[in-house]
């Protein structure tokens, strides 16, 4: 049974590990922007409701995403654990997941924070924009983003460092060797 929670820029290979804990601890890695990106494909409403304000940078608004999560939180695969990509976001996002948590008698067994070097996530994401030919990601514009989600996310880790769940991690090296120091921060946790 493992809770976990994944916070970390974008580049810092939080897909890449979150595949891994989820297949290790054998949980679905939930990832709200995936499940909004697949139903923009899908163009579900959800994914009709959504697209504006993906397509802007924007948070899609809680109400949508509160629902979403605790709807997938309850499906039977989530049962007996999961991973949390992408969500909590905001302090009230947190609010409502401790509501369900209350309700359920559940929480967090850790939460991991993967670190990286800024100029290294920039490389990253730069050639990853190259690939995709996604021009409009420049340098500054990546920066920017990389800011703003330092920015945002600082309250939450503040947050869960306080309540004793947050293991960092130093996100940089072979993906194996991420991967065994993120496991080792989880045991020191979990026990
Ligand atoms: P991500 O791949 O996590 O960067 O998410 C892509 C997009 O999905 C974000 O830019 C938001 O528009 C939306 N999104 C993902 N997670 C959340 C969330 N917890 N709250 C609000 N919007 C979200």
């Amino acid at each position: 049974m493992t809770r976990l929670l994944l916070i970390g820029p974008p580049g810092a290979g939080k897909g890449t590990q979150g595949a891994r804990l989820a297949e290790r601890f054998a949980i679905p890695a939930v990832s709200t922007g995936d499940i909004f990106r697949a139903n923009v494909a899908q163009a579900t409403e959800l994914g009709k409701q959504a697209k504006a304000y993906m397509d802007r940078g924007a948070y899609v608004p809680d109400e949508l995403t509160n629902a979403l999560v605790l709807d997938r939180l309850q499906q039977p695969d989530a049962a007996g654990g999961f991973l949390l990509d992408g969500f909590p976001r905001t302090l009230a996002q947190v609010e409502t997941l401790d509501a369900f948590f209350a309700e359920q008698g559940i929480g967090f067994d850790a939460v991991v924070q993967l670190l990286a070097d800024e100029d290294e996530v920039v490389r990253r994401l730069l050639n990853r924009a190259a690939e995709q030919g996604r021009a409009d990601d420049t340098e500054a514009v990546i920066r920017h983003r990389l800011a703003v989600y330092a920015e945002q996310t600082a309250p939450l880790v503040a947050l869960y460092a306080d309540r004793g769940l947050l293991v960092s991690i130093d996100g940089l090296g072979a993906p194996d060797e991420v991967f065994a120091r993120i496991l080792e921060g989880i045991t020191r946790k979990v026990g």
